[in-house]
């Protein structure tokens, strides 16, 4: 198998130079050259562990990986999970159900993916030879995720730069509480658009990249987007059958990361009904799917932080195919909305993908809501999942454990929520470091670690 790029003007990789790249030098995001059809397997998988069910899954796209060594990646992925389904359903009502997500070292769906690219980087560095310095910036769950992803890999060292005082205190503790000496929260003094300028500079020098042998765990590298292929397959199994085909999946997001790798299990071949794109105030996918039109609007910081995000960069790849592959139209697209903020589809094809928003103010009432009927507490981002008037069964994917965000959840339903885990790194020391937001002193502290 191939991955070509969104905007078309690079030749093909394989699967492991387009994980290694993350980005494509085109400035395009990787996709498999051509989508297979899962259709004819999906009888055999069916029965299959989660982590046999990935295996299965992954040794059709990373076909230069040999398959002895992807399955050990892959067992090693789901091993810090606490739930032996790794992604349970919960049934609240006869066509309401929850895909539990949390179930990870950090309570967040972004696991999924973080623990598999964790265990690809470090098979890379047993292959090469070379060791890494992955340098990421986070305003939360990614940072925590990145850094229980690669904790204890040898030849990995990860530099996670965040805004000190901006990410809340229990996703500060995941990330400093680590224990472990090859890794190194920076506290910056600035907001993560700082952190995040200043983490570009970084890379764009080549001469420094080359000496550190400097990585990215880009939110667009496909190897994410795959890992999450695999909880839509396996929720898919696990609904009842004579309902799964007429189940609408509902997904918290941001990105357009999650959702975009539930589309590709449908489109190749497993007969999923349809999505719904759940967005909170930050609405721009929702007003694509009501209008259109994808034009940009200031952030509004909100209850649910972490769909906090004005470009979602994975839209491009549906775009890719919303367009019928055609590059040049990708491109122009992208080129049209950075220059100007905005682009207007002619006729724009949502492909049966519906799409709602929740405002913070509806957040807390959802939240309570729920927990009165069905006695279940959903986090701010799975909340926004269960806004407005169901059209038959539904399947909410909760992205994080309400326990990461106690306020909202006291604030809402009178109770706390908790998890041992949390509890834990309560009682342990928080080692960080504090870095001014520039290149240079990015660089010395590498350098000097
Ligand atoms: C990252 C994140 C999201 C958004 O995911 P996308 O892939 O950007 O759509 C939603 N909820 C939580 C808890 C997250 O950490």
């Amino acid at each position: 198998m191939k991955y070509i790029s969104t905007r078309g003007q690079v030749p093909p990789v394989s699967f492991s130079t387009a994980i290694a790249q993350g980005l494509a030098p085109d400035g395009g995001l990787y996709l498999p050259a051509t989508l297979p059809d899962l259709a004819p397997f999906l009888k055999d998988w069916e029965s299959l562990s989660y982590a046999q069910l990935c295996e299965a899954f992954m040794a059709v796209f990373a076909t230069d990986i040999d398959r002895v060594e992807l399955k050990s990646i892959v067992e090693r992925s789901y091993t810090k999970f606490d739930h032996a389904d790794i992604a349970p359903i919960k049934k609240l009502s006869d066509d309401l159900f929850v895909l539990e997500l949390f179930h990870g070292p950090t309570l967040a769906f972004k696991d999924f993916a973080l623990q598999f690219l964790g265990n690809l980087y470090e098979a890379q560095i047993a292959r090469t030879g070379n060791p890494i310095s992955v340098l990421g910036a986070t305003s939360g769950d990614t940072g925590a995720a990145a850094i229980h992803g690669l904790l204890g890999k040898t030849g990995v060292k990860t530099f996670i730069l965040y805004p000190d005082g901006r990410v809340s205190p229990l996703q500060e503790r995941q990330m400093t509480c680590t224990g472990a000496d090859d890794v190194f929260p920076l506290a910056i003094k600035g907001s993560f658009d700082d952190a995040q300028a200043a983490l570009k500079t970084v890379f764009e020098d080549r001469a420094f990249a080359a000496e550190v042998g400097l990585s990215a765990v880009n939110s667009i590298n496909l190897a994410r987007i795959l890992a999450q292929c695999v909880y839509y397959l396996s929720a898919f199994f696990r609904l009842p059958a004579e309902i799964r085909e007429d189940v609408t999946f509902v997904v918290p997001t941001g990105n357009f990361g999650n959702v975009l790798a539930g589309w590709l299990v449908q489109r190749m071949g497993v007969p999923i009904k349809g999505f719904r794109v759940a967005t909170n105030q930050n609405d721009i996918l929702h007003r694509l799917f009501q209008t259109g039109i994808y034009q940009l609007d200031e952030v509004a910081p909100s209850l649910a932080p972490s769909m906090d995000i004005q470009v979602a960069s994975n839209f491009e790849r549906f775009l890719y195919y919303a367009e019928d592959c055609d590059s040049a139209k990708v491109r122009e697209v992208i080129s049209t909305f950075k220059q100007t903020g905005k682009y207007v589809f002619e006729d724009f094809k949502s492909d049966g993908i519906s799409s709602s928003r929740t405002d913070d103010a509806e957040i807390g009432a959802i939240i309570k809501r729920v927990y009165e009927q069905h006695g279940y507490v959903a986090d701010p981002h799975t909340a926004c999942g269960f806004t407005g008037d169901f059209d038959g069964p539904q399947l909410v994917l909760s992205t994080a454990h309400p326990a990461k965000f106690p306020d909202t959840i006291v604030e809402s339903i009178g109770q706390d929520s908790t998890h041992p885990s949390l509890e834990t790194l309560k009682a342990r020391e928080i080692v960080k470091y504090a870095v001014e937001p520039t290149p240079a002193a990015i660089k010395a502290f590498m350098r000097a670690h």
